[in-house]
């Protein structure tokens, strides 16, 4: 079946109340008709997620994103400076959102995938879809089909293949000062676009949440531990810190000059968008056969700080 195809009978399945798994530029998708709750609490069943656990939303147009949300003058720049793209942002909410999708709160999280096949399914259904990331809950998220497929296949209606995902970490989460809990603009999730990028679009500083995620008592997608391997996890910044007698497998953030059986790496260039790309499916592929892992922290800036925050939340916590 062509793609277009493909899309159509997606969007059958969708506007039917089934869930699909879809490609955005991020990580892979598990869509349902957002204002459907009987559609959306099969997301959660699918992934193990517990309900307390708010979905994002995606849309394809401003017109669909203003029928689910109200936009305060920041989110509206942010909105025409990044979207689509890999941006979430934090909105109030209509009250066509119900209250299984935000997990009972009064805001919802919205973005506007720029991957075309999200894009054109999101439009060809009419209507927004929550899609949280399309693997088991906790573990590393998807970022090609094969991932989704060898863990959710017989549980999802359909899975769309459109290739690797180009950023490969899950979207950055803003929420504007007009919904924050603590007054200003705050970043609950590190992700493809920094602080920085946003602080010059908006004019105003992003800051870290003081509380864990200020929004919910609970913040899964900010769970210490998550987007987690079975294998134990370790990080380091310098090879100094790798104990002598570490007998399992070491990931480099950059290819390293002499290369061991035992070694694998992030990057051939030092990129911190190419690190993010491999992070997930280098992790899986780890992943297939057990034994602890050591791995490079990226260096701190732009999507390093994202690789960073995932590699924190997925190290074995012993
Ligand atoms: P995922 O769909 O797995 O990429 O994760 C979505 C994450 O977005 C959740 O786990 C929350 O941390 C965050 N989120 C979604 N909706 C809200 C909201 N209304 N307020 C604050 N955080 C939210
Ligand atoms: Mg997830």
């Amino acid at each position: 079946m062509d793609i277009d195809s493909q899309i159509d009978e997606a969007a059958k399945i969708l506007r039917e109340g089934g869930i699909v798994a879809m490609p955005t530029e991020t990580v892979y998708g598990l869509a349902a008709d957002a204002c459907s709750p009987t559609a959306v609490r099969k997301i959660f069943e699918a992934k193990g997620r517990p309900f307390i656990d708010p979905l994002i939303v995606h849309v394809s147009d401003m017109q669909m994103a203003r029928s689910i949300a109200v936009f305060d003058d920041i989110a509206e720049v942010l909105a025409e400076k990044f979207w689509p793209g890999p941006l979430t942002i934090i909105l109030k909410k209509k009250a066509s959102v119900p209250d299984i999708t935000t997990a009972g709160m009064e805001t919802v999280a919205v973005r506007m995938p720029a991957h075309p096949i999200a894009a054109r399914l999101i439009a060809r259904c009419g209507f927004a879809l929550a899609a949280p990331s399309a693997n088991p809950f906790g573990y590393i998220s998807p970022t090609c089909a094969a991932h989704v497929r060898d863990q959710l296949g017989d549980r999802v209606d359909m899975i769309l293949d459109g290739g690797e995902c180009s950023r490969g970490v899950e979207s950055t989460i803003v929420m504007p000062p007009a919904v924050s809990t603590e007054g200003g603009a705050l970043i609950l999730r590190h992700g493809p676009i920094c602080a920085e990028e946003l602080a010059a679009a908006a004019g105003i500083n992003f800051s870290q949440p003081k509380k864990a995620n200020p929004a919910h008592p609970v913040a899964p997608g900010m769970l210490k531990s998550h987007y987690a391997p079975k294998s134990k996890l370790f990080l380091f910044k310098d090879l100094s810190e790798i104990p002598e007698d570490f007998s399992g497998r070491v990931v480099h953030f950059v290819r390293p000059s002499k290369v061991l059986g035992r070694d694998y790496w992030l990057t051939e260039s030092g990129d911190v968008n190419e690190a993010a790309r491999n992070l997930f499916a280098l992790l899986r592929t780890l992943d297939k056969t057990r034994g602890d892992i050591y791995c490079q922290m990226a260096p701190d800036f732009g999507a390093g700080r994202a690789v960073n925050d995932r590699l924190s939340r997925a190290s074995f916590k012993g």
